[in-house]
């Protein structure tokens, strides 16, 4: 299948990033992936291919088959979670007859992009059942209401210089009545027994379906592009590559948009576990470990802003990132972005072999800019690092727009990068 259908298809169905983990769960079985977990002794005697998941939202997949007791680890790392309303635990206000929810918003999402467009529920509920506390993925699959806006005849500036209050002004509407209880709601959708549901992790979510646009597809628009089009390129190209020379990592964690400190984020210490426990599990020393470590590189993979045709001066102007220009390796004098001049350099040799075109991003000078997964991921395992995404537009919109071209170049850039060798040695490095 065309590789954009397919990243449409995993869009689509990705209503939370609970559901992303589910369907990239599922995709790693079907491939012969055996799934760990994190609370059982681990045997890596079933095989080479294995994977866990953390929180339902975080999943590492490692491959073995090319694991020697001197090689590294090469990782590629993205991230699941993307800017929403999260539902609040007292879910609905009434005001004046109309039954809205109660949100409040996750990460840094554009607040006009919410306004006018049917919104579903999608994320996790938790319910007792049979004396234990159960986690079910829900979605209401049917749009459940919209975040109206206020007609341009009661708010005149409304093009010059509106400010939207989210407490105020940017509760969805789902019905009319006095009375509703969302817990029943949800008891109803998922047909379990009354009474059984404690909590949950709910979201809006956007009922647009993905879709590609443009005089001839040049474009794909999307809810959730950042990050799953990095997550999922890296996870297809994990799976495709032939391991050689190390052990093959992919990873991608939760609450990138809202710093990385969780459980299930990159400040966490999931990856650091699971490199450890592979090497402790082969048998390796600490002193073997922290050598393995030293021979490892990670690709940390999240969406770069493309230089905007009606916005132009946002960028760089000597760093120019076009859509469907390739892979974009990003720099920050400051190391937001941890990319150095040997790790761009390992990027720009993969690129060349496979054909891929790359560019860079920096910032204005005049711009802090942001941040992403590589540095947050990089204060838990010393492991030397680029930080390198695909060229979009309207970044944290609840829709926003890449290039089509660029997804297959990310595919095959990860695909190169997961099935070459990297030796590195204390004054060269040598891909093959
Ligand atoms: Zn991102």
């Amino acid at each position: 299948m065309n590789i954009n259908k397919q990243l449409i298809k995993f869009l689509d169905k990705s209503s939370s990033n609970y559901h992303a983990v589910k369907l990239m769960s599922g995709e790693l079985l079907d491939s012969g992936f055996v799934e760990l977990k994190n609370n059982e002794t681990w045997n890596l005697d079933q095989g080479d291919k294995y994977f866990v998941t953390v929180n339902g939202t975080a999943l590492i997949a490692f491959d073995l088959s090319g694991y020697s007791q001197e090689a590294g680890f090469k990782i590629v790392a993205s991230h699941t979670d993307a800017p929403n309303f999260k539902i609040k635990p007292n879910a609905t206000k009434i005001k004046n007859g109309y039954i809205t929810l109660n949100t409040e918003a996750y990460g840094g999402l554009i607040n006009y992009s919410w306004y006018d467009r049917p919104l579903k529920l999608a994320g996790r509920v938790v319910a007792k059942e049979n004396g234990k506390l159960k986690v079910k993925l829900f979605d209401s699959i049917k749009p459940v209401g919209v975040i109206p806006s206020l007609a341009i005849h009661m708010n005149r500036k409304v093009n010059d210089e509106t400010k939207f209050n989210r407490h105020e002004h940017m509760a969805p509407v789902i019905g009319q009545g006095e009375d509703f209880d969302f817990k029943d709601y949800l008891t109803k959708q998922l047909d379990i027994k009354p009474g059984c549901i404690l909590d949950y992790d709910l979201y809006l979510k956007p009922v647009e379906k993905a879709t590609l646009v443009g005089l001839n597809d040049e474009f794909i628009t999307s809810n959730h592009l950042d990050n799953l089009q990095c997550a999922y390129m890296s996870l297809l190209s994990f799976k495709d590559a032939k391991s050689k020379g190390g052990v093959n990592v992919y990873v991608s964690f939760d609450n990138e948009e809202v710093g990385s400190m969780t459980k299930q984020g990159a400040q966490a210490t999931i990856l650091k576990d699971v490199l450890n426990r592979i090497s402790m599990i082969k048998g390796r020393s600490k002193e073997d470990h922290l050598v393995a470590l030293s021979k490892s590189f990670i690709v940390s993979a999240d969406n770069a802003h493309a230089n905007h045709p009606n916005y132009a001066k946002f960028n760089d102007e000597n760093h120019l990132v076009t859509l469907n220009g390739g892979v974009v390796i990003k720099y920050s004098a400051n190391q937001k972005y941890t990319t150095d001049a040997l790790s761009s350099s390992v990027m720009m040799d993969l690129a060349h072999s496979a054909k891929v075109e790359v560019q860079s991003f920096t910032n204005r000078s005049d711009s802090p800019g942001g941040s992403t997964l590589g540095a947050i991921s990089g204060s838990q395992v010393s492991i030397m690092s680029v930080d390198i995404g695909l060229p979009q537009f309207a970044m944290h919109s609840s829709n926003e727009m890449s290039g089509s071209s660029d997804t297959e170049a990310m595919y095959k850039l990860l695909l190169n990068f997961y099935n070459k060798e990297l030796i590195i040695e204390s004054d060269s490095i040598t891909i093959k």
